[in-house]
């Protein structure tokens, strides 16, 4: 567009024009007086202006002032420029000197960018029509004015509108669906590339061409039900499987929408089309995938619910549940819904785990949180399970930690509908419980017949002990008839089996006090040295292949302590260092004292046949007895060192040892020279209580390697 004034022609000027032709031109206008001219001007619908040949404005109707926004007679004789921008004043001088030259009709607005000014200096696009006339026969110009603001406007629009267009079928045409305009039965009207790329049809080839029989289409639903859907509800929207040209097949995404003319009448019908045929298939894959894992944790579930134990596994730092078996439901006695906290659960049905003495155990202790919180893989640990009703169930707890790997490898499917999903880096834990009451059951009454039957044997015993007694006296004496060699060897071998039959009477007696809680110390003040010294010197009587070693340091040491128990205990590591060091050898036995503890520790080392590495963490249960040993011949009962590790513990103390099979063991017994809370020296009722519930509270697999105790 141009804001220049210039002709659509290029014009022939005065000076260009020969004299001839110009007076030709001049004969050639109309003639009109100045009244006709008033008069031609006031009856027109037009704005019309007259002008003079030098620009001055002769006469202007109503219609062209208020164009401008002057009344007429502000217009009258003065120069047309009035009216327009100040910028074309130039351009409109010259234009109407080449123009008076040679005048002639010339509709202006024609090609023309012309431009009006109003009085208060708006700008607008008019579109002007010369002609020259004779007027009182000087040469003038009429000028019709037309105001073309409405009609630019109009045009702009058409042309935006336009462009728009162009700019939506490009588009259309770049689109990556496939979109197709087709007419009331089907043909193809226009398509774009994509359809051409999608389908192998260029637009060219499928025009006219039925789209179903072109794309042998398949409906989800009738073909005559989609239309009706369209007629019904103008679009519709479902999956269609087409073909392509090569005979592939395409599902695609389709919607559909019915175009009617102004008349409401159908038209036309605009189908868009997206290619899914890849996404279908990934999530056909997807589902084969899932129904199958979905199948295998349908079968493991079947598998773990035959499983007479209780069976589940945790994950996250709060233990919430992924899975359970049936037994697990019945060892609860509540159904643990997947996903819920195993803290929850428990406060929701006030379920309690407690150990053995009923005492509440911390969450942080339970088997199943240690296994999720610090990886540690907890075997037969012991748990109760108190209910609400106050019944409770002794139970042994396996807890392994699992990594997030192993869960996939369950065949879990991660989005299986379980609430929660372990996550990888997440601690996952398999948890396996067994219900221990009917063991725990017969225990006790193991432990009662043991007792029982200790108890009866101890006075048949004490008699047959008296009476051996007295016999070697007696005949030693002279009293009574002279026994021969193998009577006198016989009452020598009946004492030594009396004195095993007593010693072990004592200590199954001893054993079922502990298990009841009746073993009571009697602690007093006792010089620990000397009390180690007369038990090592005792033992150095009853062999002569080994050699006992004492090194003691301070020379005194006053401990309280039950000095009868602590006698037991140190014969007893004495007796197995001597028997389970068959071709005898050294035997070392250390006390020293460690002030800054308050504690003594008093050590037994051997050179004898050691404790099998594999057997170490049991060696305290109670029967329990070495491979080696036995294999060897020693006889023993197992019950030994189960008191010694109690005793100790009753006296707040530790015993462990260290062992290598083949090159011999130390025991490690540590005592404090003052239990707690003996502040006078006399361990009260109260504190005797406090030592116990220290020794239950201890929970094997947490202490050093080798202490721990068999259920
Ligand atoms: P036992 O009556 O069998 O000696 P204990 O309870 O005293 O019972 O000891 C349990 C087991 O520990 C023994 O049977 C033996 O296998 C092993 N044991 C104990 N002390 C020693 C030791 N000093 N050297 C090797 N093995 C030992």
């Amino acid at each position: 567009m141009s804001n220049e004034y210039h002709d659509a022609q290029p014009q022939e000027t005065a000076e260009t024009l020969p004299q001839d032709k110009r007076a030709s031109a001049f004969a050639l206008l109309p003639l009109i007086t100045m009244a006709e001219a008033a008069m031609l001007l006031d009856f027109s619908p037009e704005a019309l202006v007259m002008i003079d040949a030098v620009g001055t404005i002769v006469l202007v109707n109503e219609q062209a002032a208020a164009l401008f926004g002057y009344s007429k007679e502000e217009l009258k004789q003065r120069s047309l420029e009035m009216v327009l921008p100040e910028r074309f004043h130039v351009a409109y001088a010259a234009h109407l000197l080449r123009y008076v030259s040679m005048p002639h009709p010339q509709p202006l607005g024609v090609s023309l960018d012309l431009v009006g000014r109003r009085k208060d200096d708006s700008e607008f696009p008019v579109d002007i029509s010369v002609r020259p006339v004779l007027l009182e026969q000087a040469l003038h110009v009429m000028g019709a004015i037309r105001d073309v603001s409405t009609r630019r406007r109009l045009e702009q629009e058409r042309l935006q509108q336009m462009e728009q267009l162009v700019l939506q079928s490009t588009l259309i045409n770049l689109a990556h669906d496939a979109i197709m305009v087709r007419d009331q039965i089907s043909r193809v009207l226009s398509g774009n590339q994509g359809a051409a790329e999608l389908y192998g049809w260029s637009e060219k080839e499928a025009l006219g061409r039925v789209t179903y029989t072109l794309l042998k289409t398949r409906f989800p639903v009738s073909r005559a039900a989609v239309d009706e859907h369209l007629e019904r509800e103008v679009q519709w929207e479902g999956e269609l499987v087409n073909t392509h040209r090569d005979g592939r097949t395409v599902v695609v995404e389709s919607r559909q929408v019915l175009i009617r003319d102004a008349q409401g009448v159908p038209k036309a019908i605009l189908e868009i089309n997206r290619d899914i045929t890849q996404r279908k298939r990934f999530e056909q894959a997807q589902t084969a995938v899932h129904t199958e894992l979905l199948s295998q944790y349908t079968f493991l579930q079947q598998l773990l619910d035959i499983l007479p134990s209780s069976i589940y596994v945790v994950h996250g730092h709060d233990a919430r549940l992924v899975m359970a078996n049936r037994a697990a439901a019945s060892i609860w006695g509540a159904v643990w819904p997947p996903g819920q906290p195993m803290r929850a659960f428990l406060e929701e049905h006030a379920i309690r785990i407690v150990d053995t003495q009923e005492n509440p155990i911390a969450p942080e202790g339970w088997a199943t949180m240690r296994a999720l919180l610090d990886g540690e893989t907890v075997l037969q640990h012991q748990e109760m399970i108190l209910r609400p009703s106050r019944s409770t169930m002794p139970i042994l707890v396996n807890a392994v930690p699992l990594s997030t790997p192993h869960w996939q490898s369950l065949g879990v499917p991660e989005h299986s509908g379980y609430p929660q999903s372990p996550q990888s880096g997440e601690p996952l834990a398999l948890v396996i419980h067994q219900d221990v009451s009917l063991l725990k059951e017969a225990e006790y009454f193991k432990d009662e017949f043991i007792g029982i039957a200790a108890h009866e044997l101890r006075q048949p015993l004490t008699v047959l002990k008296v009476a051996v007694g007295m016999l070697m006296r007696q005949t030693a004496q002279g009293h009574g008839p002279r026994l021969a060699l193998w009577q006198q060897e016989m009452i020598g071998d009946l004492d030594v089996a009396t004195d095993r039959l007593v010693h072990l009477t004592d200590d199954l007696l001893d054993a079922s006090r502990l298990q009841a809680g009746q073993l009571v110390l009697h602690c007093t003040s006792t010089d620990l040295v000397s009390l180690v010294q007369r038990v090592v010197t005792r033992f150095q009587k009853t062999t002569t292949r080994h050699q006992m070693t004492l090194h003691a340091d301070p020379p005194t040491l006053q401990a309280t302590i039950d000095p009868q128990r602590i006698e037991q205990v140190l014969s007893n590591i004495l007796t197995n260092a001597i028997k389970y060091s068959p071709l005898g050898g050294p035997v070392h036995v250390t006390l020293a004292a460690f002030a800054a503890d308050n504690e003594v520790e008093i050590q037994v080392q051997d050179k004898g046949l050691g404790i099998p590495r594999h057997q170490q963490a049991r060696i305290f249960g109670r029967f329990m007895r070495a491979d080696n040993a036995q294999a060897t011949g020693i006889s023993g009962t197992g019950l030994g060192l189960y008191l010694c590790h109690e005793l100790v513990e009753q006296h707040a103390g530790r015993l462990w040892f260290e062992s290598e099979e083949g090159k011999g063991t130390t025991f490690f017994l540590r005592l404090p020279l003052v239990p707690p809370g003996d502040v006078y020296g006399i361990l009260i009722e109260e504190d005797k209580e406090k030592i116990k519930r220290t020794r239950i509270h201890r929970e094997p697999n947490r202490k050093s390697k080798n202490d721990a105790k068999s259920f």
